[in-house]
Parts: structure tokens; sequence; C-alpha cells
């Protein structure tokens, strides 16, 4: 046998490895402030803290939160209205002397408290008041640039904090934004599995089966996401946790973000502040469903269960706009293949638009 026969032969090296980054400490449930202070103390982050929030979210939540933990922690507030690079700078020169980070608000500011968490290389708790999308868990967080959002690596928080109680008094519109964030874990999914079989990108199982199974447990309890109840907010920050897990596993947001995505982002450059995260990946859940040839009634009848918008009409945003959106979106982080890399031409874009938006 020759030598390169013999090489042939010889099995492949297994050469694969991947750092995985969980939330330590998950603490959700009713009236669980309380808890911060073991939280703190389990995973011995020190005494001082900076904590990131809102205006509204300070009254809301971030006021208890420093008065439960300035017992025993120095915690300085620090607002932060919205998600930018100077914000992002300033929080950095805030919390130069801090052991930790907490954030505690929505999306924008939990973001913003991840991103300054990873610059800084320190912990950040996150304590979620809404639950508006699966970046209350992730590593990943997203910067409003010049040119629409950019997606940044981040820290993923070493402990969630999520009040039922205060995630449920927030206005519904935010929790079903949510479960769409969800529910688009379902294309994102099958986008990921199409950039398989296409081009080869490896996908991982236990991602997808966790992503997959987080999306149907939702879609199945769909009836019992009701408007200010703690059960509702606790079925939906599970889930989110849930998602924020199978991006871990993964190492990116490939199970929970495909071309209903890049749709979203599209849509956040066209038309910007019209729609909220969650809600225009519901709507582009249900064109991309329509082009993988699955059940895009099932996802549309579930959105609407939940009371999460269907069509762009619905979000103040034209026809014509989610055209461009659709069209737009192969070209958004164009590495991520979609089923929106399939050859849309914008004759097919503008039936879509009319058939599945108008039924
Ligand atoms: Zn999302």
């Amino acid at each position: 046998m020759s030598a390169d026969a013999i090489k042939l032969l010889k099995p492949k090296v297994f050469d694969k490895s991947r750092w995985m980054q969980f939330p330590r400490d998950v603490v959700i449930g009713h009236d669980v402030f309380g808890q911060l202070p073991s939280v703190c103390n389990d995973l011995k982050l020190g005494k001082t803290a900076l904590m990131i929030s809102g205006r509204s979210t300070m009254e809301l939540a971030g006021n208890r939160v420093r008065e439960i933990l300035s017992e025993h922690h120095e915690v300085t507030p620090f607002f932060a209205e919205e998600i930018s690079r100077p914000i992002i700078k300033a929080a950095e020169k805030a919390a130069a002397d801090a052991d930790f980070i907490i954030g505690v608000g929505g999306g924008r500011v939990i973001d913003t408290a991840k991103i300054v968490s990873y610059n800084l290389d320190i912990q950040f708790i996150s304590v979620p008041t809404a639950a508006s999308h699966d970046g209350i868990a992730s590593s990943r967080a997203s910067v409003a640039t010049e040119g629409g959002h950019s997606s940044l690596e981040a820290q993923p928080p070493i402990a969630i904090v999520a009040d039922t109680g205060i995630i449920a008094s927030a206005p519904h519109r935010l929790l079903a934004s949510g479960c769409a964030d969800i529910i688009s874990n379902y294309t994102a999914i099958l986008d990921w599995e199409l950039a398989n079989r296409v081009k080869g990108e490896p996908v991982s199982e236990y991602a997808i089966a966790l992503s997959k199974m987080t999306a149907e447990i939702l879609v199945k309890n769909a009836h019992l996401i009701k408007p200010h109840q703690e059960q509702s907010a606790w079925f939906v920050i599970k889930a989110l946790v849930s998602s924020g897990v199978a991006m871990s596993i993964a190492g990116s947001s490939r199970p929970a973000s495909g071309g209903e995505h890049k749709f979203s982002h599209a849509l956040d450059r066209l038309a910007p502040g019209k729609a909220l995260h969650g809600e225009s990946c519901g709507i582009g859940t249900i064109i991309s469903m329509y082009l993988h040839g699955g059940d895009w009634r099932g996802i549309r009848a579930s959105l609407k269960t939940i009371g999460a918008p269907v069509t762009p009409a619905e979000v103040g945003i034209d026809d014509d706009i989610a055209v461009e959106a659709l069209l737009m979106a192969k070209d958004i982080r164009p590495e991520r293949f979609t089923i929106f890399d399939m050859g849309l031409t914008r004759e097919s874009a503008e039936n879509l638009v009319q058939m599945l938006y108008r039924e």
C-alpha cells in the first residue's frame, strides 16, 4: 500500500474546540429582588457596583435594587437613556472603580451594561424590567450606528434576576414583542439548516433542538400569554433565557437569528423607530416561513393570539418599505446565509407582501 493510500485511510484528526459561556445564577419569579444580595455573595462579585438604568426604570426598579444592595455594597447609579458609543464611553469611565455592573431596565440598558462589562472585563447582572427580546440572556448586543444597527460581541450576564411582577407591569406590547422574537427561532433554524445544506456551514444539533423546543413550548402556550399577568411574564422570561442558552451553546446568535432578523434590521434602517425588534422579526418570520414552505399560517395565528403585529401596516410601515426591506435583507450581515439569498426578485417580494400581509 502506498504512503498516500495509507494517509487516505487514516481518520481525520479531531481538532474542534469551543468555549461556551452561560449565566451562572438565574433567579426568576415573584418579588425576587430580595435575593440579589445572596446572588452577589454567591458569585463573590465584590463590594462596588455601577448600576446602569434608564430614568423610568430607575423609578420602577432601580431604586429598589440599590436600596436592597446598599446594606453590603456601594452602588453608583448611571443613567443610559439610549445606547450609543458616547454613552458607552461615559459608562465605562463611571465604572472605572466598580467591581461589577448591574443593568436594570429594558433592552437598551441591558445591552449597554453588557458592552461596558465586556470592555472592562468585569461581570454583570441582568435585571430586566421587560421581556421584549432575547438579549437579556445572550452575549450579543446591538448598537445603533449611522447605517442602522450593528451587532457587537459582548458579555453574557453572570446572573439574571427577573422579577415577574415588574415585567408583568410593563406595557403588553413589550412582552408580545419578546414572544415574537422567540417565535422567530423557527425560521432562524430553517435558515441555519439551509446554510448547512447549501454552503456546508456547521450546525449544532443541541443548539437547534433547544431553540426549536423553546419556540414550540411558547407557541403551545400562546393562549396563556395575557397582558399584565405574572404567569405570562414567567413563561416568556424562561423562554428568553432558554433561547439565550441555545445561542451560548452555538457560540453565535445563529439558532435565534436568521433572515427574519436581517429583514428586521433592514426595517430599522428604512423606517427607524416604528417597530420593536421582536415585532419586525415576527412580521419577517411569516414571509420567511412561507418561503421555506412551512406553516406560515400557524406562525401568524400564534403571533395574533399573543397580541403581536402580523403586518407592516400594524406598526405604521408601508408595504413598499416592507418590499425594500425584503430585498435589502440579504445585504445585511451578508456572511449569514438565509432563504433571502436564494434569488428573491422585486416582483416576487411585491407579490409576497400583497399576499401574506393582506389575507
Ligand atoms: Zn432577536
